[in-house]
């Protein structure tokens, strides 16, 4: 069963929509909203998720392509009575903003605001972490690691034999051990913890980000594997990137490789390119997936749902 699915609400990259691809937004198991480009209430709707469902919203950097749509949303929810309280949690400047717009709308949305300054695990929830790691795009810019804990497998013969029944499963899983008439025995005695399943949504970052070596030692050092790399891959075509902090599709690719991700996609693609020229970029996504052996490798289209 899949841990994540992903709503890709909006995949244009430099701030102007097109008719089919709207600002950068991604909806994250119906509760977690990462990024909030203008327009991601109206794709919400239109992809049937309910507004009302969303606790967390986190902001990868400044940029209003990134979040400019939240002062919308809220007001929406707003008006909608929503019950449960809404975090979020992204620059300190952009909440500020945030907190001023909230003057003018007539809601009582319980809101908690977290200023989001350096790296480090920013969210926890029944084996859900996110860690935000800081990117090379503005001084501000983050990148998000999200971590699904695997589940753990007990052995029921194994158990048995060295006596554990009961209630003793429920002292082995907070204590990590039980004392049994047999002795002590250890939660790994009797189970194994299936590994987990790890997400990296990059959010905008430049092609410092092979300079970086910090940010790659850290992410490698807190995944085995990444299950999935949601990739700034801006410029299908190397030529038109100038001196922009984006990735190209080849980098994006370089750095799917590095991460030994096992599913890239690629998003915030810029809003110059035709279908064809995503056509194009699938076959050669396509070609790279299949030379490294991935399970996937394509670039994002509205509306779509990434399965992992
Ligand atoms: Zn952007």
């Amino acid at each position: 069963m899949a841990k994540f699915k992903i709503y890709i609400a909006g995949s244009v990259g430099g701030g102007t929509p097109t008719k089919t691809r709207n600002l950068p937004s991604y909806l994250l198991n119906d509760k977690i909203l990462l990024d909030g480009g203008d327009g991601f209430t109206y794709q919400l709707r239109k992809g049937g998720k309910n507004l009302s469902k969303i606790e967390t919203i986190f902001i990868s950097h400044e940029h209003p392509d990134h979040w400019a749509g939240i002062i919308g949303y809220l007001q929406a929810v707003g008006l909608n009575k929503r019950p449960q309280p809404l975090k979020i949690i992204g620059p300190e400047e952009v909440l500020n903003f945030l907190t001023a717009s909230m003057k003018f709308m007539e809601n009582s949305i319980n809101l908690e605001f977290i200023p989001l300054k350096e790296d480090g695990l920013i969210y926890t929830n029944k084996g859900l972490t996110i860690t935000a790691l800081k990117v090379p795009h503005t001084d501000n810019s983050y990148g998000f690691l999200i971590k699904q804990e695997g589940e753990r497998k007990f052995d029921g013969k194994k158990a048995a034999q060295l006596g554990v029944k009961g209630p003793m499963f429920g002292e082995l899983k907070k204590n990590g051990f039980v004392e049994t008439e047999q002795g002590v025995v250890k939660i790994d005695d009797v189970s194994t913890l299936e590994p987990g399943t790890a997400i990296f949504y990059t959010g905008d970052v430049g092609p410092e980000v092979f300079r970086d070596s910090k940010l790659l030692t850290n992410l490698k050092s807190q995944v085995d594997a990444l299950n999935l790399l949601l990739v700034d891959g801006t410029y299908l075509k190397a030529k038109d990137r100038k001196n922009q902090s984006h990735l190209t599709l080849e980098e994006a690719v370089k750095l799917a490789e590095e991460l030994e991700a096992i599913n890239v996609v690629l998003t915030h693609i810029s809003n110059r390119y035709n279908d064809n020229d995503v056509e194009e970029a699938n076959v050669v996504l396509r070609a790279f997936a299949d030379e490294k052996g991935l399970n996937m490798a394509a670039v994002a289209e509205d509306g779509m749902t990434v399965e992992i």
